[in-house]
C-alpha cells in the first residue's frame, strides 16, 4: 500500500487541466491553480503512469518486516455448523484446501468450534482434511463472537496455519474481519479464485471495481492469510470411505471464553427455498417485458422443477425478492442447468452463475454477452421461443 503525492512545484496550467481530464473517477480537482485529490480516487495510478512526467507520484508505505514464512504452515478451513450439522461450504472449502496443500506440501487443517460436536468430526476427515482441531466447549455451544474469536485466536497461535478459509456466510463474514484484525493480517472477502505460489503467498482473486476487474490481492508480509469465499463457488471433493486423519480435542484456559452475551433462547428460522441449491433455476432479465408474463416462466419453471431467479434489474422492478437475485450483488448459484430469458449477461450477473453445469440461453441479440458463457443458446424473441419450448417439453413428458 501507500499514498499518490501532488508535486506542487510540478503543476503547470497546462498539465493542471491534463492531469484533471485523466483520471477515470474524477478524483483530481482544480482547486484555484493547486491540483487536488479528493475522496474519489482508487488509487488505479493512472494520474503516475499516464500524467506528466514527475507531477503525480506514488509513495509506498514502508514494507513491514517481512515474517518467517517456514514457521507457518498448513491450510486451514473453518468449520462453519449449526448444533454440528456442517454447512456445505465447509466441505467445498476442504476440497479447495487440499487442492492448494498438494502444491505446496502442505497438511490440511479443519477448524472446529462448538460443543457436542466431537461426534462430527470424523466426517471432516472423509473430505480432505488431514487433522481436526476440536474445541468442544458449552461456552461455544451458540454462536457468540468473543468465545468463538478466543477460541480461533488460540489455534492460530498455537498452530500457526499458513492460511484460513472462511465461508462468507452470516458467521463467517462476522468471524473473519475479527480474526484479521487480531492478527493484523490481510483478508480477503469473497474470493472467486484461490491459487497458490510455490512460496505460499495465496493468490486470492475477487472482482473489483463492480465486476468490472478481476483483482488479484497477495498477503505477503503477514501470516496467516486469510480468505472468505462463498457457498457454491468452489467444489467439494466426492466424499473419500477410508481415512487416515486425526481428530484433535483442544484445550484452552476457560476464563478467555467469558462473552457479555447472553443467548435467552434460539428460534429456529423456517428453511426458505434458496436458490444456490437449486439443481434447476430459469433466469429472467430485462428482455421480459411484463409482470404478467411471469406466468408463462412459472409455467417453464413447474414442468422443470426449477427456481425462478433473475438479474438485478428485476428485482429492482420488484418482480422478484432479493433473494432470488443472482450475481456480485446477490446469490451465487452453481444448478446442473440454468436457462436464461432476455438476460444480456452483464459481468456482474454472470459472476454469480458461470459455473453451473449448463446454461442455456434465450436473447434476440446474438451479440449479448450471456452467448460468451452459454453452452446452448437460441438467438430469438424469449416471447417466441418460450411458448414452443413449454409445449415441446410438455410433448416429451406425455411421451
Ligand atoms: C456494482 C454492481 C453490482 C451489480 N450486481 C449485479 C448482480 O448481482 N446481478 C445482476 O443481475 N446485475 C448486477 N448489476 C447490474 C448489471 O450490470 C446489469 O445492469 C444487469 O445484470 C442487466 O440486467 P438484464 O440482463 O436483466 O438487463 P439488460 O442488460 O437490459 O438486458 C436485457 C437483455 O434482454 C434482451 N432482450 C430484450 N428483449 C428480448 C426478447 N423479446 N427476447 C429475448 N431477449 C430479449 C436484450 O437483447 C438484452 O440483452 C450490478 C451492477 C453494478 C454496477
Amino acid at each position: 500500500m501507500g499514498t499518490l503525492k501532488v508535486n506542487q512545484h510540478l503543476v503547470t496550467p497546462e498539465n493542471l487541466v491534463e492531469l484533471v481530464k485523466i483520471c477515470p473517477f474524477n478524483a483530481l480537482e482544480d482547486n484555484g491553480g493547486k491540483l487536488e485529490i479528493n475522496a474519489g480516487c482508487k488509487m488505479c495510478k493512472i494520474c503516475v503512469k499516464r500524467g506528466p512526467a514527475g507531477v503525480m507520484e506514488f509513495v509506498e508505505d514502508e514494507v513491514k518486516k517481512s515474517i518467517d514464512k517456514d514457521l507457518w504452515k498448513g491450510i486451514a478451513v473453518y468449520v462453519d455448523h449449526v448444533d454440528g450439522v456442517i454447512h456445505p461450504v465447509t466441505l467445498e472449502l476442504l476440497g479447495k484446501a487440499k487442492e492448494l496443500a498438494e502444491k505446496v506440501d502442505y497438511p490440511v487443517y479443519a477448524l472446529f468450534l462448538g460443543h457436542g460436536i466431537a461426534g462430527e468430526a470424523e466426517e471432516l476427515l472423509h473430505y480432505g482434511a488431514d487433522k481436526v482441531f476440536v474445541y468442544d466447549k458449552e461456552e461455544l455451544k451458540d454462536f457468540r463472537i468473543e468465545p468463538y474469536t478466543a477460541a480461533f485466536e488460540d489455534f492460530i497461535n498455537k498452530i500457526k496455519p499458513s492460511s484460513i478459509l472462511v465461508g462468507a456466510t452470516t458467521v463467517g463474514r462476522s468471524l473473519a474481519p475479527r480474526i484479521a484484525a487480531r492478527f493484523r493480517t490481510g483478508l480477503t472477502a469473497d474470493c472467486t479464485v484461490l491459487d497458490i505460489k510455490e512460496n505460499t503467498d495465496l493468490i486470492q482473486i475477487r472482482p473489483a471495481f463492480g465486476g468490472n476487474i478481476m483483482a488479484q490481492i497477495k498477503t505477503p508480509n503477514t501470516r496467516p492469510q486469510m480468505a472468505t469465499v462463498r457457498y457454491k463457488v468452489m467444489n467439494a471433493i466426492p466424499r473419500n470411505e477410508e481415512v487416515n486423519g486425526e481428530i484433535i480435542i483442544c484445550e484452552m484456559e476457560a476464563s478467555k471464553l467469558r462473552s457479555n452475551i447472553e443467548v435467552l433462547s434460539v428460534r429456529l428460522k423456517e428453511k426458505e427455498e434458496s436458490i444456490s441449491d437449486a439443481e434447476t433455476i430459469i433466469a429472467i432479465g430485462r428482455g421480459v417485458k411484463s409482470e404478467k408474463d411471469l406466468v408463462m416462466v412459472r409455467e417453464l419453471a413447474d414442468l422443470l422443477g426449477a427456481q425462478i431467479a433473475g438479474t438485478r434489474p428485476m428485482v429492482e422492478s420488484g418482480w422478484l425478492d432479493a433473494k432470488k437475485q443472482i450475481g456480485l450483488s446477490g446469490r451465487t448459484v452453481k444448478p446442473r442447468l440454468i436457462i436464461t430469458l432476455g438476460v444480456s449477461g452483464a459481468v456482474q450477473f454472470a459472476a454469480g452463475m458461470n459455473g453451473s453445469d449448463y446454461i442455456f440461453a434465450v436473447n434476440n441479440d446474438e451479440k449479448a454477452s450471456i452467448f460468451n458463457v452459454a453452452h446452448y443458446g437460441i438467438v430469438g424473441d424469449l416471447y417466441e421461443v418460450l411458448p414452443e419450448l413449454i409445449e415441446r417439453i410438455k410433448l416429451a413428458k406425455e411421451a
